[in-house]
């Protein structure tokens, strides 16, 4: 066995912040302290960096400074979003796809409890967006469409193109949550006339509590905080100066490196799942094989748990995550497996790997080691079988 190493694979979780947007956000906690309404030079200065991270998030999805709205991150901008336009909205009816992360679930939950109609578009088995069924949808006036741009769990893209075609050309407005894909898939917001859009700062090695919300000028959405006159008047509350300087930093190191890494990243991941299905028997890999995010490997495993799949893995230094368990990221046992289909048992036995930036070749091979003793040790012990005989 090789030696014992740190081999961090969950960076749809949260990943690292980059030591280039750490030492930008460094001054806007000591010296550069001041709130951008002060009229003084501290104040200025202030002033002067929000500026420029706004820009900076607006370039990366070509939106117009203005069009951008800080937030505590992507929680807070689909809240706001969904909440905001439905009370602003003559048409209280709002279509969101069946596999989005838990704060635009919920929050459709929460308004279907308060009287708010809601639909959820259906997937296929690869994760994606039936559009036979958001036509059908559509057939009835609703306010708002929101489709992720890819999903946390199986990193499947959508046709966002498409999809905000189909909404444009029904007078509806569309949200894509691009919290997973920002730093890989491009967005254009004018070109494929999308509405709004939210993003996070921890998912692109930014920092965590700051996010945004892209919305298009004009929409009618409700304010989210009342306050100050931060955000115009939408989003009131004292600027978290360095979070917002973060996450401008981080946005730029996307743009000026992302071609680079995401091939890298990618080729690792194909490299990865190769080594998989080629070692490892009774495995299923969830998601798109080709439409998906280039740094997510979603495989599930025949008769055993992901959950215990992942403490053996953990205690081997590498950290992987698992959607049979329930938790606010995954919702109840992945609602997003279950809405493509994929059986109870195979659901179970699901564990989501997630590259980034510094994983390596040698992390890779460390991993699929580990992955086949682990995965044979836990066959010997479950009382499932592969395919009719005993398990190997
Ligand atoms: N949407 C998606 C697709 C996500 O993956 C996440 C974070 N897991 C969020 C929204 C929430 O982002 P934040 O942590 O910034 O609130």
């Amino acid at each position: 066995m090789a030696q014992y190493r740190d081999v961090y694979m969950d960076n749809a979780a949260t990943t690292y912040c980059n030591g280039e947007v750490f030492f930008a956000m460094q001054p806007y906690f000591i010296s550069s302290f001041g709130t951008p309404d002060s009229l003084h030079q501290i104040g200025a200065d202030a002033k002067q960096a929000i500026d420029d991270a706004r820009a900076s998030v607006a370039r990366i999805i070509n939106a117009d400074p203005e069009e951008i709205y800080f937030t505590s991150g992507a929680t807070e901008a689909n809240n706001w979003l969904i909440k905001g336009i439905v009370e602003a909205a003559e048409i209280k009816r709002v279509i969101v796809s069946e596999i989005e992360h838990p704060s635009i679930i919920e929050t459709t939950r929460w308004l279907a409890a308060n009287g708010v109609e809601v639909d959820y578009v259906k997937v296929d088995e690869n994760g994606i967006i039936s559009i036979p069924d958001l036509l059908a949808k559509l057939a009835k006036p609703a306010c708002l469409v929101s489709v992720m741009t890819a999903n946390h769990e199986v990193g499947t893209v959508q046709y966002i193109n498409t999809i905000a075609n189909i909404c444009a050309q029904n007078g509806v407005y569309f949200h894509t949550d691009a919290t997973q894909a920002i730093d890989s898939v491009h967005i254009d917001v004018k070109e494929m006339d999308i509405t709004a859009l939210s993003l996070s700062g921890h998912k692109i090695y930014g920092p965590k509590g700051v996010g945004a919300l892209y919305l298009k000028k004009g929409t009618r959405i409700a304010t989210f905080m009342h306050g100050g006159n931060q955000e115009h008047g939408y989003r009131a509350g004292t600027y978290n100066v360095p979070a917002i300087v973060g996450l401008g930093k981080a946005v730029e190191i996307c743009m000026r490196d992302n071609n680079v890494n995401n091939a890298r990243i990618k080729q690792l991941r194909d490299y990865f799942i190769k080594e998989v299905e080629s070692k490892i028997p009774a495995v299923k890999l969830n998601g798109h094989r080709t439409q998906r995010l280039a740094n997510n490997v979603n495989f599930s495993f025949q008769a055993i748990e992901g959950e215990s799949i992942t403490t053996l893995l953990a205690l081997q230094g590498i950290c992987a995550a698992t959607g049979s368990a329930s938790s606010n990221e995954w919702l109840s046992r992945s609602h997003v497996l279950q809405a493509m289909g994929v059986s109870d048992e195979m659901i179970n036995g699901s564990v989501r790997f997630t590259l980034g930036r510094s994983t390596t070749k040698e992390d890779i091979d460390y991993t699929v080691e580990h992955l086949i003793a682990v995965v044979h040790r836990l066959r010997a012990m479950s009382p499932l079988k592969i395919g009719g005989t005993k398990n190997v």
